[in-house]
């Protein structure tokens, strides 16, 4: 038998951020967080909001029989790896059926034991989320260049913080670098003249689906 999820959402959209920007997408939202981001841009996959549960089989099954011809699935949350087992099962199953499957992660949680060809989007959280202090700097050891560590960029002060730890670790060696900023909060104009001035290889991710007006 299966293991089972708690979902928050199942919903079918361009995808807006990472290495598959503008690729339509089935995303699976899986419900619950560990954190609790000042900015947090998905209340919705935490408590009072409800979820259902799905077998992880019957995911599969809803990728298999109607969304096969696009190869791209995002498990997001919320934090998915909160139910590691389901993932795991979940994402080592697409993969065998030839889906790209991408995970989105608060970077709080350990990264060991994910299938290496499921490729990580993990956040790296800045002081403005007031959720620093959860940040896992050790999973970079799980990664490698296809996956992306990703800085979300409120104000002058987080752009410092995430360029002091990108420069000291040097992580742009090991994997892909995205500064996004926060929709609404800072001019992606700013933060494009702040990485041009760093001169180091970090990618701008402006948040596409928002400016589309899509989920
Ligand atoms: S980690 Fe994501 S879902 Fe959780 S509080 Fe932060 S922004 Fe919201």
């Amino acid at each position: 038998m299966s293991s089972s999820l708690k979902v928050s959402e199942i919903f079918y959209s361009i995808q807006g951020e990472g290495p598959f920007s503008g690729y339509p997408t089935l995303f699976i939202r899986l419900f619950g967080c560990n954190l609790n981001c000042s900015w947090c841009d998905t209340p919705q996959a935490k408590p009072p909001f409800s979820h259902k549960e799905f077998a992880v089989n019957d995911l599969v099954r809803l990728w298999k029989e109607n969304f096969c011809s696009i190869p791209f699935v995002t498990i997001t949350g919320g934090e998915p790896l909160l139910q590691k087992t389901g993932v795991v099962e979940l994402a080592e199953s697409l993969l065998s059926l030839g889906a790209i499957v991408e995970l989105e992660t608060n970077g709080s949680l350990s990264l060991e034991g994910l299938p290496k060809e499921l490729v990580k989007v993990v956040d790296v959280k800045t002081p403005s989320s007031g959720m620093e202090v959860f940040n896992r700097l050790e999973n970079l050891k799980y990664l490698n260049d296809k996956d992306v560590i990703k800085f979300v960029i409120k104000d002058e002060k987080d752009f410092e913080f995430s360029l002091n730890l990108v420069e000291k670790l040097k992580i742009y060696e090991k994997v892909q670098v995205f500064f996004s900023p926060v929709h609404g909060e800072l001019s992606p104009k700013i933060l494009a003249g702040w990485i041009l001035k760093s001169r180091l290889p970090i990618r701008l991710q402006v948040q596409l689906h928002k400016f589309l007006g899509l989920p």
